[in-house]
């Protein structure tokens, strides 16, 4: 099986080449179930609580691992997990099944655990309901341990290509970030929550690679390209020393890129875009800073909610810690998308990205969004923070949450808090009801951020995560921009900026369509800052602007792809900084 060569979807940049270590994942673990003898019982009691102690072990060491690491957030997912394993409902409700009903401990702990699963899911807060997720999680690792598969992340062996299935946002959290030299999975879509975070390890990550787990073995040795986003298992020599020298090469234009850091990013005649930085995880506007990102232009904040983990003060901590860092710039806070992909409340839902999502959510849960709102308006005061809503569909939620926004206002006047008097408020359009409404839209908000990310998904109804149809998943489709257009014309006609934060952002073929559209911002990952500037600085406005206009009229994602690849070489000549035969 020679160079055997697998395709996925290209999320983060890179190559390596490295032997593989698979990670199996629990999906397809069987789990036995069996009867047993009275006189086996208290050994089976002993199996399942020396299972348990060995994971509150793991999580204790993790925790301590994310807190040597300055990353509380990751610290807090284990604690809060560690508290989920003392609480005496599980080892005495299992212990009285393995007592009673004479099972074994594989069978009492499921039963336990989705007897709890069905409280979290009727309890009236989201903040209870977020405590299932991460119980199913914990619960998975007892299984692995009682199955004899306790593999876990945390202690893989460094410098490999992790291979896996697919990945939890609790087990990308406990990927050692500096040990692992690539990661590829099976599973997932360019924009997975999943393969958003897994961007920020600074390494090639390929996701949605269908057959992957049919072909990898322990060991194997493997090339990953994070450029074309494919793997190449047992690579032979000339293979080999092809990438050994495509390696060399992108160290070149990576060495070139950084020559750039302290330019503008304006276009030859002169049109300057603004250029921000997609945040995840408060840590993370380090690199934001360091590649001179001229603001945040999303902060993604649902990935620092938990459970009951972030009261006001918290908040405002964390809030005001990034404004500080990022001042004069200033930093567009998102409120909390939580739901679909994302640590989600634990509700079962058919269709979860058709549902109780974002927006949607927090104007039921008003008091999320209230401590929300309160913490970011607290950490405004120096001028440079907004608040942008997620998940727009009808322009009745802008309101809604503008009237909060002015009841909470008008609290911290009495309270005599300092806050920003001019707050902006923008809201994300993606879905397709918010970008044709957007002309009802611009009149409520300040700007627009247009998040592809979605707005593919839900124009397209294409699932961002399914491999199965990640073909149609291109926001380069006509359908996509024609959104765009009319989002652009209708905030500019009110006055608004208009930015894009979707993954689309940093595409080198979508850049020039963007601009030439008439955005005004972009922002993306910082890893990918760099290189989005040095396109900008290529580029003609006047000549994106045909061009933009050029793609409109055509038929398919394929044939405005077609197109563009030959305009950034011919008319850009950016053949030099990135790579354009890239499929
Ligand atoms: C988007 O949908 O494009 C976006 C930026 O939001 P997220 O990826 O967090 O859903
Ligand atoms: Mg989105």
């Amino acid at each position: 099986m020679k160079n055997k060569i697998l395709r996925g979807v290209k999320v983060a940049e890179g190559i390596e080449i490295g032997s593989i270590v698979i990670y199996p994942g629990y999906e397809n673990e069987v789990l036995p179930f069996y009867i047993l003898r009275e006189s086996d019982k208290q050994a089976e009691i002993h199996r399942l609580s020396t299972a348990i102690d060995s994971v509150k072990q793991e999580l204790k060491a993790l925790q301590s691992i994310f807190e040597k690491e300055n990353d509380p957030y990751s610290a807090r997912i284990f604690e809060v997990s560690y508290a989920l394993l003392e609480e005496p409902w599980l080892l005495e409700g299992a212990q009285k099944i393995i007592e009673n009903e004479s099972r074994n401990a594989e069978y009492a702990l499921q039963k336990v655990i989705a007897h709890k699963l069905r409280m979290f899911e009727q309890a009236s807060s989201v903040a209870v309901r977020q405590r299932g997720a991460l119980l199913e999680e914990v619960a998975r690792k007892i299984l692995k341990k009682l199955i004899g598969k306790d593999d876990t992340l945390a202690s893989i062996p460094e410098g490999k290509i992790l291979v896996a299935p697919f990945l939890s946002t609790f087990e990308v959290a406990q990927i050692p970030r500096n040990k692992i030299k690539g990661l590829a999975l099976s599973h997932g879509g360019m924009t997975s929550h999943l393969a958003i975070l897994a961007q920020t390890f600074d390494i090639p990550v390929v996701v949605g690679i269908k057959d992957l787990m049919r072909y990898v073995r322990d060991g194997q040795l493997a090339i990953l390209d994070g450029y074309r986003g494919l793997i190449i298992l047992e690579p032979d020599e000339s293979t080999l020393r092809t990438y050994e020298a495509k390696i060399k090469h992108y160290l070149q234009l990576h060495d070139k890129l950084v020559d750039i850091k302290d330019l503008p990013p304006v276009t030859i005649d002169g049109r300057n875009i603004e250029l921000c930085a997609n945040i995840n995880l408060p840590a993370e506007v380090k690199p934001a800073i360091e590649f001179n990102a001229e603001g945040i232009g999303l902060l993604r904040t649902e990935f620092i909610f938990l459970e009951d983990m972030l009261d006001e003060e918290q908040q405002f901590n964390i809030y005001s810690d990034i404004a500080d860092k990022i001042y004069p710039g200033s930093v567009i806070i998102r409120t909390f998308d939580i739901g679909a992909d994302k640590l989600a409340p634990y509700v079962r839902e058919d269709n979860p990205f058709l549902g109780w999502r974002a927006i949607r959510l927090l104007l039921k849960e008003k008091k999320l969004l209230r401590t929300q709102l309160r913490a970011i308006l607290r950490a405004s005061r120096r001028g440079n923070v907004k608040i942008m809503i997620p998940m727009v569909t009808t322009v009745e939620e802008v309101l809604e949450v503008k009237k909060l926004l002015n009841k909470i206002k008008r609290d911290l006047r009495n309270e005599d808090v300092e806050f920003d008097e001019n707050i902006d408020i923008g809201v994300m359009i993606e879905t397709p009801a918010s970008a044709i409404m957007a002309e009802v839209l611009a009149k409520e908000v300040r700007f627009f951020s247009i998040g592809t990310n979605d707005l593919t998904q839900y124009t397209m109804a294409v699932d961002r995560n399914n491999p199965y149809v990640s073909e149609l998943y291109d926001p380069l489709h006509p359908a996509l921009l024609r959104l765009m257009k009319n989002v652009i014309i209708a905030g500019h006609a009110a006055h608004s900026w208009v930015g894009v934060c979707g993954e689309m952002a940093h595409d080198p073929m979508a850049i020039p369509i963007l601009i030439g559209l008439g955005v005004d911002e972009l922002s993306v990952a910082p890893r990918f800052l760099l290189k989005t500037k040095e396109i900008i600085r290529h580029l003609s406005y006047k000549e994106t602007k045909a061009i933009a206009e050029k793609v409109l009229d055509m038929k398919n994602a394929a044939e405005v792809r077609r197109f563009m690849k030959d305009v950034l070489k011919e008319e850009f000549h950016l053949n030099n900084v990135i790579d354009l035969d890239s499929p």
